[in-house]
């Protein structure tokens, strides 16, 4: 027997209507290229997306057509998010951080029919545009400068057309919606397609209490750029639910972040732990300096959010870290470290420990280990790879025929990342798998070793890679960049890991340096550091 409810499909216009007509006097605030605040509201936003689906329409974009954007966080972003997927057309956000060979590469390989490039961002384009072919440049207007000839301005295309113009799609929630590609740190980047439904689902989840706990009294601020994983659907999320958007534009260092924090009184933030050490940082080099009484919570994630940076902003500035795991192919957000009932009256040093993993599985998506013996045990001792299903976890990658090794045959997903699960569900990620230090017959956590580096006074960073070693395989080397004006010595960073780790899981090398590389999002890049300290080892 069939249940008798509606089959209401889960699509993302039905997002932006809900926003139009309950939420919209509430505000979308961006920060600008030239420092401006632009201020308007969700009608407004919902309006010019209606304007710019009818566009798009009449350039000849149908369903199934890739759009893609080459954008900084701001509200014509937003608007794209909304135009493209309400016409059936599919979303692709490119990483402006990427080189140009593999955006190239991305764009060709999506076959992109349209772009839509802030005009800061021509530069970068230029270098690019020679390799691909497209129907249509649309350049969002920002410098005052006249956009380059032959191209659309957006904001033209916006005020002559007509949202009455515009046919909505079908409203099948299984259309594509969405695409975002890996970041090709293992050979090609990768194609991720989200639909509707997933977008939706995930979009809701993630917004439960024991998820981010989003609310329409929020105001958040993604600084999680929306050309990575969608701003971890955080766009989307906020619109569902009628949240304040703060939307930072170019401007990521830790001072024009925290001026925005304050002037704008938010009350939740999101993005990589690189972003949050630099914040932490410059709190500590200015105690009181900026008014944060606003801000409820911070989420991290994206890499291991390090222990000592979730106790420090606690402690030192009576900040919340809410500590979350993810990838592209998991829309993201895949399990999340909030603190369940039995941990809540444990003693804090407890509390934080269980904060730094990354905690329990979000609603729906179902975890399990495995390594060389099969399924691993719920111990939290046992490590094996990290295993996934779920509504908003990929189930293949966009026209792709040689990564079908990262599904397994009963339809999991294969995270390439090591873990331990523990009885009562926490996941703590110990690894990528190309990342762990094998040495000896022992795998020894980089990230461990990273999160305890940075947990010493004197240190800003630090990344943990495996170097070659004769007798061992490989051996952990550390690379630190030092607080300024602050000292410490090789031996005294030893010395204060060795009450944690046995004396084979300490690192043989330790280099003071001023950077530590990073990738296209902001994680250590640890290929580089391998290949450029291989000479090391033995
Ligand atoms: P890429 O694979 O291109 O780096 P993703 O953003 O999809 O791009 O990266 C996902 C990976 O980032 C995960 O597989 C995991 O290794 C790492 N990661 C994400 N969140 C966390 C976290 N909270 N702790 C540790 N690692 C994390």
């Amino acid at each position: 027997m069939q249940g008798l409810m509606m089959d209401y499909p889960l699509t993302i216009p039905a997002i932006l209507h809900r926003a139009d007509t309950i939420y919209g006097h509430k505000p979308i605030i961006t920060r600008l290229p030239d420092k401006s605040i632009h201020r308007y509201t969700y009608s407004a936003m919902a309006l010019r997306s209606r304007k710019l689906s009818a566009a798009l329409q009449k350039l000849g974009i149908l369903k199934g057509d890739r759009v893609a954007t080459l954008s900084w966080n701001h509200y014509q972003h937003l608007e794209t998010y909304f135009a493209v997927p309400s016409i059936g057309a599919v979303l692709h956000t490119l990483n402006l951080r990427l080189s140009p060979d593999d955006l190239s590469y991305i764009i060709t390989h999506a076959e992109d029919k349209v772009i839509i490039v802030d005009q800061v961002l021509l530069p970068l384009y230029d270098k690019f545009k020679s390799k691909i072919k497209i129907d249509h440049l649309i350049v969002i207007p920002q410098t005052g400068q006249p956009i380059p000839e032959g191209a659309l301005d957006y904001e033209k295309l916006i005020s002559s057309a007509d949202e009455k113009m515009f046919v909505p799609f079908n409203g099948d929630e299984h259309t594509a919606a969405a695409m975002c590609y890996t970041s090709g740190t293992t050979g090609n980047p990768k194609g991720v397609l989200y639909s509707h439904r997933s977008v939706v689902l995930h979009s809701m989840a993630s917004s439960f209490a024991d998820g981010l706990g989003l609310k329409e009294s929020d105001t958040m601020l993604p600084v999680v750029p929306m050309f990575h994983v969608n701003a971890w659907g955080l766009p989307f999320t906020c619109t569902l639910l009628g949240t304040a958007q703060v939307l930072p534009g170019p401007y990521l260092d830790a001072v024009s972040l925290l001026d925005l924090l304050e002037k704008e009184n938010v009350t939740i933030t999101a993005g990589v732990p690189t972003i949050w050490l630099g914040i932490l940082n410059e709190l500590d080099t200015h105690p009181g300096k900026y008014k944060l009484s606003s801000l409820r919570m911070m989420v991290v994630g994206g890499a291991a959010a390090p222990r000592s940076m979730i106790v420090g902003f606690e402690e030192r500035h009576g900040l919340n870290v809410l500590h979350a795991w993810g990838m592209t192919e998991t829309s993201p957000v895949g399990s999340i470290s909030f603190l369940a009932k039995e941990l809540q009256n444990q003693p804090k040093e407890t509390q934080y420990n269980y904060r730094a993993k990354q905690g329990l599985p979000a609603c729906f998506v179902e975890v399990r280990g495995r390594n060389e013996n099969g399924l691993i045990r719920w111990d939290g001792e046992t490590m094996g790879e990290l295993e996934v299903r779920g509504p908003w976890v990929a189930r293949s990658y966009y026209n792709s025929t040689d990564m079908d090794d990262r599904f397994t045959e009963d339809g999991w997903f294969k995270t390439g990342d090591i873990v331990t699960i523990e009885a009562n569900g926490y996941i703590e990620i110990k690894d990528r798998s190309k990342d762990v230090i094998k040495s000896g017959g022992e795998w020894i956590s980089s990230v461990s070793l990273e999160g305890a580096i940075m947990g010493h006074p004197a240190v800003a960073e630090a990344a943990v890679f495996a170097i070659p070693d004769a007798k061992w395989q490989e051996r952990p080397m550390a690379c630190v960049v030092l607080k300024p004006g602050k000292s410490a010595t090789h031996d005294e960073i030893i010395r204060f890991l060795e009450p944690q780790y046995t004396k084979i899981q300490l690192p043989d090398k330790i280099e003071f340096v001023t950077e530590i590389p990073k990738t296209s999002v902001g994680k250590f890049k640890k290929s580089a550091l391998r290949e450029l300290y291989k000479h090391m080892g033995s």
